[in-house]
């Protein structure tokens, strides 16, 4: 026996998308995360066939795509075992592996597939440590979106600490990565927002500058477009635009919700127990539900969608996609990019090879279904990411107790060269490449 770990990396090596690590023992195979990269054309993580018959489990931290979009692959490929994540994990990730499958129709998966998929669930909960084989697991809360995990595997002689994809600040919907107590040599950890320059106001600041940028164009009969991910800074902003439309803040105007966020909501308000607390007391004393808000008006067809563009009113629209790689937002951005008295307000992450990103770089003409598109309108950036920023990926490093090496991935390259710089005086810093594999 030579009792070690050994990680190999299949994704999220230098790039934002596609995570999956493998992590073998002397006894278990394990998986931590199966996702996909998204972007003009989705990339598979390249796991080879041979590892994927030989899995003991797949550990799943949230339901990002870019974290779950592989699992139905995995079951067509041959994969029989769990799949291990929390309940709204599994819920979310119904939803949008539905949606993802019906989209983008990939041949090899099946009816059948899904359903093996469907029965191979596991929930695991928050602080409550399970063995796989050899493997002590425990789940701690991310909080980056509803039911995010960070987790932390041990042989017993080592422990690896996996971040998932993290947020240390409280947001209006979770209370923050819960890092009390947690010791391990290993990190491996997301870096988004490695470099020194992505240092973020607070979210008071930015939510202020916000609500009187949408103001202002409301007020000219504008629309606002705020493209979201469906899971994370929806929920974020739609909760922040409630509370704000309710105390007057912002002027009365129809938020129009469209694509899968309405689902999301749902899932969000049963599941409100894995929220942060002030949340559920908030529901709990009072009639008043913010999930499912009078102001929210939810967009159920496509001929509702056309209604929304022609009317001539002042309003706002939250919808998919939030990195604009499809859902309805294409629509509306086909239909109101022109105009220069309407907004996009991007608040989340957009990874390179998006249009998002694109317009975020300054792009003034975009192609929407083989169409070019002009861009007239006002576009602004706002930082209300479901993800930490450098300070915070600063703090992490000082709360995991006993770290000896840190591997860095789920981020751009130049990022990570960045960081590890700025760290290796401390740690032994490790940038994973496409396929490699190392003893921990
Ligand atoms: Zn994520
Ligand atoms: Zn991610």
């Amino acid at each position: 026996m030579v009792h070690d770990l050994k990680l190999s990396f299949f994704g999220a090596a230098e790039e934002v998308g596609r995570s999956c690590i493998f992590l073998e023992s002397d006894h278990a195979k394990v998986l931590l995360d199966a996702g996909i990269k998204l972007g003009k054309h989705i990339e598979y993580p390249n796991i080879p066939p041979s590892i994927v018959k030989d899995l003991d489990a797949v550990i799943l931290s949230h339901t990002h795509l870019d974290h779950s979009g592989y699992l139905p692959h995995l079951f067509a490929m041959g994969y029989t075992g769990k799949v291990y994540a929390t309940k709204p994990t599994i819920e979310l990730t119904n939803v949008m592996l539905s949606d993802y499958i019906s989209i983008s129709a990939p041949k090899d998966v099946t009816n059948k597939t899904m359903d093996l998929l469907h029965k191979s669930y596991e929930i695991a909960e928050f602080r409550e440590p399970f063995k796989i084989k050899d493997l002590d697991v425990e789940f701690f809360q991310s909080g980056h979106i509803l039911g995010s995990s960070m987790v932390r595997i041990s042989d017993g002689r080592k422990a690896l600490f996996y971040t998932g994809d993290l947020q240390l600040a409280k947001t209006r919907l979770l209370g923050g990565a819960d890092l009390k107590n947690v010791s391990a040599e290993t990190l491996l950890m997301e870096c988004t927002y490695g470099s020194k320059k992505d240092v973020f106001p607070p979210e008071s600041v930015t939510v202020k500058k916000m609500l009187s940028s949408i103001n202002e164009t409301i007020k000219t009969g504008g629309k606002v477009m705020i493209p979201s991910f469906a899971v994370g800074n929806a929920e974020q902003v739609l909760l922040m635009l409630d509370d704000y439309m309710n105390s007057g803040v912002i002027q009365k105007v129809p938020i129009y919700v469209d694509g899968m966020i309405n689902k999301a909501m749902r899932i969000h308000r049963h599941n409100v127990i894995y929220a942060r607390k002030e949340l559920q007391m908030r529901i709990l004393m009072s009639d008043y539900d913010p999930f499912r808000s009078p102001n929210f008006m939810p967009i159920e067809n496509k001929g509702a969608r056309g209604d929304v563009v022609k009317k001539e009113e002042g309003c706002i629209i939250v919808t998919t996609s939030g990195m604009i790689v499809g859902g309805p937002i294409l629509f509306y951005l086909s239909k109101l990019a022109g105009n220069p008295r309407n907004k996009l307000l991007q608040i989340g992450y957009q990874a390179a090879g998006t249009t998002g990103r694109e317009l975020q770089d300054g792009a003034r003409e975009i192609t929407i279904d083989r169409r070019k598109v002009k861009v007239g309108l006002t576009i602004e950036n706002y930082h209300l990411s479901a993800h930490g920023d450098r300070p915070q990926l600063d703090l992490l490093l000082k709360r995991v107790h006993g770290l000896k090496r840190v591997f860095l991935i789920h981020g751009e390259a130049e990022k990570l060269a960045e960081f590890k710089g700025d760290i290796s005086n401390r740690f032994d810093v490790v940038i994973p490449r496409q396929g490699e594999r190392y003893d921990v």
